[in-house]
């Protein structure tokens, strides 16, 4: 499921925004400060960001997530629409700019074009990082060139972290990622399924951060 951060202190915009994007069939979170959307938007689809934000500018998140690769799609929400907030946030790698206030209409709009792009260039048909690789078109994983057989859940795992390779992933980014929202967050089955990965991959290719999650290491 195609999953869309919104990082909004305003509960009446962010739940007005929530609400419209579920309803158009997108799985959405709700970060309401820099800190939580920083941690929110690792592994995200596509990030809605305000600029203004209690606990500092929402450019901060933006630079952080370009700082560590990620190129998720960002488009910036905010009220500040001079010229010279939207040539930073486009600067800094922002992909659109919306001015407060919204029209939901547009931007559904411009969530469906960002991710539609994203989407053209996810139609690579393998993943690799190192000696692993996941063809995506037959749901095989191989290490080193031997074939590895993989559940659907565990193919669905290995490929976000392929995807996301290089980033910590949260085990609530990884469950809502891999199960879907519906799952108990108290739940462990992301540890346990991370654990049948090691045992097929490879202990040491998933790391564990301590307090943050899983990244996949280079092996
Ligand atoms: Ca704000």
């Amino acid at each position: 499921m195609t999953h869309i951060v919104i990082v909004e202190d305003e509960e009446r915009i962010s739940s007005f925004m929530a609400k419209g994007l579920k309803a158009a069939g997108y799985a959405v979170s709700v970060a309401g400060t820099v800190r939580e959307g920083l941690m929110s938007a690792a592994g995200a689809d596509l990030v809605i960001l305000d600029l203004g934000l209690p606990d500092g500018d929402g450019l901060s998140v933006l630079r952080s997530l370009r700082d560590r690769g990620d190129d998720v799609p960002v488009i910036i929400l905010s009220a500040r629409t001079a010229v010279n907030d939207t040539v930073a946030g486009l600067d800094l790698g922002a992909d659109d700019y919306m001015p407060k206030p919204l029209r939901f209409e547009e931007l559904l709009a411009r969530v469906r074009l960002r991710l539609k792009k994203t989407s053209a260039q996810e139609d690579a048909v393998t993943l690799s990082h190192g000696s692993l690789t996941l063809d995506l078109r037959t749901r095989r994983a191989s290490v080193n060139g031997k074939e590895v057989d993989l559940s659907a859940r565990e193919f669905s795992l290995a490929e976000t972290l392929l995807r996301h390779s290089g980033q910590v992933l949260s085990r609530e980014q990884l469950l809502a990622q891999v199960w879907g929202y519906d799952y108990d967050p108290g739940s462990n089955v992301v540890d346990v399924y991370i654990g049948y990965l090691r045992k097929k991959f490879g202990q040491e290719r998933i790391e564990t951060v301590r307090g943050m999650g899983y990244r996949l290491r280079d092996v």
